[in-house]
């Protein structure tokens, strides 16, 4: 057995090895920098989303029995919006842009000219399995880099349609996917890319940033973390609650890396603020959410066993004041909502990654900032406040990913606004323009003549040209 398994492992080196070094024959070729090639694979990738967008929803609904409404919005029409921005602004993009120079140079003229950075590697994880695999691909591909997508296996019916579709509709020659798990995704880091994009979760994180240094390559890291949400009193109760369930339940029943993971609030207001959530949740997903078709179910029974094994600790399943319905033979979780769980329980200190949302009460809402800034720097921090003073005080004070006042989630949407994290939750960032910025390495480029040649500069250095 163990021969085999061997076996098997240098086969899949073998294919890696011999795929890559493809690839880079063909970049090689300089195909890749021309306006034409990036524009007409991005027009081939907005055609593929076109004609096959139910077929990519019903991969994604298979995979994660996701509402079709998530499926196509926040996948399929995110992907379309991604891919047109990038056409429109191509050749702006591509456009060197012409700085000034400094008396020293003078006479010259300078640019930056964005230059490809080569063969990249793409690996996504499972919760929005067409998004996050596609959305680097746009980037690098309008950057004229040739790409390796490694979709997650733990989606497999979407990994087998992009491999499907990607195949049809893509140059081959220099966009390719390696559908496969832990022995793949390992084969592929053993190469030399020129960089590496990876999103989910730190641990491998932290084994693609030690195979990416063994070759000096350049990573994109984007992770997660513990997304907090602080609810202050001065706010409008009803929308503040339905857009913290949009983000938590609303986006694939919290499995989504910018999911709030948890509450903040004061003593006073959290009775409040758990009858508000309590009764917009019973609104949305009625009295008994485990037959909603409007709520994701979990992914697979190792995530399920993960997320129950949270609820379970004793200190922490006496402090649940609503939901807690588990269904194991569908792997569906009600949205539950857990008040003050102690500080150093399990929930409290993993990232939550599902439909469970503890809620931790404070004496002053400023107290919250200290809490944040206490853990790991999240993806995504959220406040809620009518309060000038305060949003100024959180937007100066808390450090994270990114952050909204007043909403949650929907900056990842906003492409004028770099999506990434900061610490553990990730390195370097993307969307809009900041896509094609991550795969390209801005070449500084200086213009001189033979004119204006000062001797100064050149030896002997005598005591008369030190005094200049
Ligand atoms: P996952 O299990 O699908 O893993 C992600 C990728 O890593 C997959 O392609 C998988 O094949 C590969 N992988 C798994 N084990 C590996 C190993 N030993 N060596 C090399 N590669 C390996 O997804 P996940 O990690 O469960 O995703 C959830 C996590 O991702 C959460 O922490 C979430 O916050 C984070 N996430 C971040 C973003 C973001 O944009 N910042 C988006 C989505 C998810």
């Amino acid at each position: 057995m163990a021969i085999e398994g061997e076996k098997k492992v240098i086969e899949i080196e073998l294919e890696v090895s011999n795929l890559v070094k493809e690839i880079k024959g063909s970049y090689a070729t300089g195909k890749t920098r021309s306006y034409e090639w990036r524009m007409s694979q991005l027009q081939r990738l907005l055609q593929m989303l076109e004609h096959h967008e139910q077929e990519i929803a019903e991969a994604i609904v298979a995979d994660l029995s996701k509402p079709r409404f998530e499926a196509l919005i926040y996948e399929v029409a995110m992907l379309k919006n991604a891919c047109s921005l990038a056409v429109k602004k191509l050749k702006h993009w591509m456009m060197p842009e012409k700085v000034k120079t400094s008396l020293t140079t003078f006479p010259s003229s300078a640019e930056i000219v964005p230059e490809p950075l080569g063969v990249v590697l793409v690996i996504s994880p499972w919760n929005y399995p067409f998004l996050l695999s596609l959305d680097p691909v746009i980037g690098a591909i309008a950057a004229g880099n040739a790409v390796v997508l490694k979709p997650s296996e733990v989606a497999p019916a979407t990994s087998s349609l992009l491999a499907k579709l990607v195949g049809e509709y893509m140059d081959n020659s220099l966009i390719r996917v390696v559908e496969g798990g832990v022995a793949e995704t390992t084969a592929l880091l053993e190469q030399k890319w020129d960089k590496i994009c990876y999103t989910g979760n730190g641990r491998i994180g932290r084994i693609v940033m030690a195979a990416a240094a063994k070759h000096l390559t350049p990573v994109l890291l984007e992770l997660g973390g513990k997304s907090p949400v602080v609810v202050d009193s001065s706010i409008n109760l009803q929308v503040a609650t339905r857009r913290i369930i949009a983000g938590k339940w609303g986006c694939n029943n919290g499995q989504t890396c910018v999911a709030p993971d948890y509450l903040l609030t004061t003593k006073d207001f959290a009775p409040k603020l758990v009858d508000a959530l309590k009764h917009e949740l019973e609104h949305f997903f009625g009295e008994n959410p485990l037959d909603s078709k409007d709520l994701s179910r979990i992914v697979n029974s190792n995530h399920f066993s993960r997320l129950t094994k949270l609820l379970d600790e004793d200190r922490v399943s006496g402090t649940i004041v609503h939901g807690g319905k588990i269904e194991k033979s569908t792997l569906k979780i009600s949205p539950t909502i857990l008040l003050d769980a102690p500080r150093d329980s399990l929930i409290m200190n993993e990232e939550i990654f599902g439909p469970l949302l503890p809620i931790v009460t404070v004496e002053k809402v400023e107290d919250s900032f200290d809490i944040i800034n206490s853990g790991t720097k999240p993806l995504a921090a959220y406040l809620f406040t009518n309060n000038k003073k305060l949003k100024e005080q959180f937007v100066m004070t808390v450090s994270a990913g990114g952050v909204v006042v007043n909403d949650t989630v929907l900056h990842v949407s906003v492409d004028s606004l770099p999506f990434g994290g900061v610490q553990e939750s990730g390195m370097g960032a993307y969307h809009g323009k900041f896509s094609f910025d991550a795969f390209t390495h801005k070449k500084a480029v200086l213009y001189r003549s033979f004119a204006g040649d000062a001797p100064v500069r050149y030896p002997p250095y005598t005591k008369g040209k030190l005094r200049l």
